[in-house]
């Protein structure tokens, strides 16, 4: 069975945190796009964990989790995390954790890139997390990239640096004039922080065909949500990566498995970290609130989240890109405690309501059009049955669902593991 977890909004939807609390069915956790740019924060039993590069299927002993193909590996990041594990007590061995051998490395000089192009670009930045994550997929396309499985060759890897370093210095020197990469740290950082990865490297794709083959329970989690996706998010306000629920299996590197079933995380109003277009926006004191409500603060960067109401027109698209079979409905409980709350049903473009969401450039013309709904005062986050939710908690839910089309079949309301309701 391979079922994907995928983010049907601008990111944030608290995709860790379910991985988390469905991955005691599961035998394998693959990421499958992305690199250490995820910020997961995910609290169970054992503590509070903030995941950048692990799937989060680490925090359980039984699960095997992979970092697939389609991921690119900061792995001095990824060597700092894992230290960061341990030391809250996780344990991380090739057994549990397995690197796939086509993956492709970000490199200090991918990092270095992403934060020259930003502050070139000064006022007009993408709001990237300044993690080399556009740097290194574009050099993956460029073909002058790194791959994990190099690093178990070590004499035909360092016999590609000169050249690879030599093209690299064009931009880093002759475009941005910055003093250039050179051959001999480029092999200093692989020994430190590549070698020492080897044992975990292999052919995941292999890896978890054998395991399907196997009757074994298969999770792909994405990172960031289906607005952020390269080619379906709000480019180029995006990250380069597919988070779509189509491309996990071949980031997965199991191009030939299908899907059996895609749950799609959605929050119950919205967040939207960095620049670009975020029609339903709340400002002032109505965003303060709300923000604070949720502490959306980014896990990765520590940015202030920007916040809105929830969105019908950009969950609806975020639905349809995901193929989501159902939801996960999260942070309800964020929601307490207002008189009314407002749902953004459609936009106002050239004076006319659309209900569809519309090519991305389109988008700063859009205004919200918003619909009030009654609240609920009392706290819910000790909510653990469908029928301990108020009355208006359960119509704000089925208003959802009717308005998105979508079955939800979980509703979160607190961040720890068991702080849920199964609500269908
Ligand atoms: P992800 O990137 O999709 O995994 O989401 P993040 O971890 O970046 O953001 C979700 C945040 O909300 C985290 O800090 C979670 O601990 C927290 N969280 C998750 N679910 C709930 C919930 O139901 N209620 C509340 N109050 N917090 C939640
Ligand atoms: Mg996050």
């Amino acid at each position: 069975m391979l079922t994907s977890i995928c983010g049907i909004n601008w990111g944030d939807e608290g995709k860790g945190r379910m991985v988390d609390l469905l991955s005691d069915r599961f035998d394998i956790v693959c990421r499958y796009q992305g690199g250490n740019n995820a910020g997961h924060t995910v609290v169970n039993e054992r503590g509070k964990f903030i995941l950048n590069l692990l799937p989060s299927g680490i925090l359980r002993e039984n699960v095997v989790n992979v970092l697939g193909t389609g991921m690119v590996i900061d792995i001095r990041h990824l060597t700092e995390e894992a230290a960061r594990l341990r030391s809250q007590g996780i344990s991380i061995t090739p057994e549990n954790l397995k690197i796939s051998d086509r993956a492709v490395i970000t490199m200090p000089y991918h990092v270095l890139l992403d934060c020259l192009e930003e502050e070139r670009l000064a006022d007009k930045k993408f709001g990237s997390t300044r993690r080399g994550i556009a740097p290194v997929y574009a050099d993956k396309y460029m073909k002058k990239a790194f791959r994990m499985g190099e690093l178990l060759n070590p004499e035909r890897l360092y016999a590609r640096i000169r050249d690879i370093v030599e093209w690299k210095n064009l931009t880093v020197t002759g475009g941005y004039g910055h003093a250039p990469v050179t051959a001999e740290e480029v092999i200093a950082y692989f020994q430190e922080y590549g070698e020492p990865l080897r044992e975990y490297i292999c052919d995941t794709g292999l890896f978890i065909n054998e395991a399907n083959k196997a009757g074994k329970n298969i999770m792909f989690e994405a990172q960031l949500g289906a607005l952020r996706d390269i080619d379906f998010g709000i480019y180029p306000y995006t990250s380069s990566s597919s988070t779509i629920a189509a491309y996990a299996p071949i980031g997965a590197g199991v191009p030939n498995l299908k899907l059996d079933r895609s749950i799609g995380i959605m929050k119950a109003y919205s967040t939207c970290v960095g620049e670009g277009p975020f029609t339903a926006e709340y400002f002032g004191e109505p965003a303060e609130k709300l923000r604070a409500a949720g502490g959306e603060y980014g896990a990765a960067t520590g940015r202030p989240r920007r916040v809105g109401p929830f969105d019908v027109v950009a969950s609806r698209y975020g639905i349809r890109c995901q193929g989501a079979d159902e939801i996960a409905l999260t942070k309800l409980d964020v929601l307490s405690g207002y008189e009314d709350l407002e749902i953004c049903t459609a936009y106002e473009l050239d004076g006319k309501r659309i209900a569809e969401f519309p090519f991305p450039d389109m988008l700063d013309q859009c205004k919200p059009v918003y619909q009030k709904v009654k609240g609920w005062n009392c706290d819910i986050s000790k909510c653990r049955r469908r029928e301990d939710l108020p009355k208006e908690a359960i119509a704000y839910i089925e208003l959802i669902e009717m308005l998105c089309e979508c079955t939800i079949t979980y509703v979160s309301v607190g961040a720890e593991r068991e702080a849920y309701v199964k609500f269908h």
